[in-house]
């Protein structure tokens, strides 16, 4: 069958399976009474040699794939069948890397329409650092509230530093840190995937690798997994070659298996040297250490435009203090100049999209090329919509690591 697997729709298996668990799928029919669900005559993508797809059914019991086959000829059948004729049948897919948990926490876009109708059913959040300190409670709150993908939880580095220094620029005491690390404890006691850090970001940038390090160590003895935004991804400060190695050394050291986020060559400075950072991936895995990253499939990248442009120590201090700092003459004049350059490092105003959507009095500022590619639509399509599917999903505490 020469299907055209562009046009297919999709049929994602997750909107009908729970993750309880993860186990293998299995070709062999486990007899009478049947499944739950039989999937007819979908298009598989079941990988190695041989056709791309395979026009096969797929049978559903107590929430996993059990039968991959032709029924027919195998004469199982199910309570309730589904023909499947002309579209894809595929696992949900994870996003490894999202901000959605204010979205999941709310009353009106906790469905996360905006992931699933991309096929999405699982997403990984807490990144970058951003992470709930404490677990516990947001895994209740998002239990209760009811989510409409399934959703795994960092610890957030960032999160942590703030609730023990307060966006203090130095690094902790000797009890801070063990602070931090009883309440990296508790999160992965409460199913925190791992730790996650925003070490470009403040506060993540005011910690030293050693602070890092110590808190992943805690991590790594609850199986947990060390999940990183680069200190730098371009020449800000340390560069990303250094980036790169100063989080193969954590994983060493804490050993804890590591993953890069969103991996890129981030401006100018640094374009061409993707090869470089694959080389050294490489070379630890080869030397054993367990390595992966993750890269999003469009060249833009998007953050806060303080964090494109503010040296980090006008950010210290809690949420917005930097503001007064800002309409001091004196300290404007001095980092103006800093900010310029971390302009020209990101290409220049023509590579800068000031996006401010969902906000009261929103004006969105295209100053360059690449606008449409990188306006984000989240919520666009149904906030405050809600359906069946969200009482199906869970907070997944370690189930799969
Ligand atoms: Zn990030």
């Amino acid at each position: 069958m020469n299907t055209d697997p562009i046009r297919l729709p999709l049929i994602l298996l997750s909107a009908l399976l729970t993750l309880g668990g993860c186990g293998e799928s299995t070709n062999t029919p486990s007899g009478a009474p049947g499944f739950d669900i039989l999937l007819l005559n979908g298009s598989v993508y079941r990988g190695g040699a041989g056709r791309a797809f395979e026009s096969v059914d797929v049978g559903i019991r107590n929430g996993e794939i059990a039968y991959i086959g032709n029924a027919h000829a195998d004469g199982v059948d199910a309570r309730r069948r589904l023909d499947a004729t002309g579209l894809i049948v595929a696992p949900g897919f994870i996003d490894p890397h999202t901000h959605a948990l204010n979205e999941l926490r709310s009353a009106t876009a906790n469905s996360n329409l905006n992931y699933l109708m991309q096929g999405v059913t699982t997403v990984f959040t807490g990144n970058d650092g951003e992470g709930p300190a404490s677990l516990e409670e947001t895994i209740e709150h998002l239990n209760s509230n009811g989510i409409g993908t399934n959703a795994a939880l960092y610890v957030g580095h960032g999160s942590l530093r703030n609730s023990v220094m307060g966006g203090a620029y130095r690094a902790p005491t000797a009890e801070e840190l063990e602070q931090m690390k009883s309440l990296v404890a508790n999160a992965m006691e409460s199913g925190a995937l791992g730790l996650s850090t925003g070490l470009y970001y403040v506060p993540g940038y005011f910690a030293g690798t050693d602070e890092v390090i110590a808190l992943a160590r805690v991590a790594a003895e609850y199986g947990g997994i060390y999940d990183t935004h680069l200190r730098d991804e371009s020449t800000y400060n340390i560069g990303l070659i250094a980036a790169i190695d100063e989080a193969l050394r954590i994983g060493r050291e804490a050993r804890i298996p590591v993953n890069i986020a969103h991996i890129k060559a981030l401006g100018v400075d640094v374009w061409g040297e993707s090869a470089r950072v694959i080389e050294r991936i490489e070379q630890a895995r080869k030397a054993g250490q367990r390595v992966t990253a993750d890269q999003y499939p469009w060249p833009a990248s998007g953050t806060h435009l303080r964090n494109t442009l503010l040296p980090r120590a006008v950010l210290a201090g809690a949420g917005t203090d930097y503001f007064e700092r800002l309409r001091a003459p004196r300290i404007l004049a001095k980092i103006r100049p800093e900010m310029q350059e971390n302009l020209r490092r990101r290409g220049g105003a023509g590579f800068v999209i000031d996006h401010r959507g969902g906000q009261p009095g929103y004006r969105r500022q295209d100053t360059g090329r690449d606008s449409r590619r990188t306006r984000r639509g989240p919520d666009r399509h149904g906030r405050g919509h809600h359906d069946r599917r969200i009482h199906s999903s869970r907070v997944l505490q370690h189930a799969c690591r």
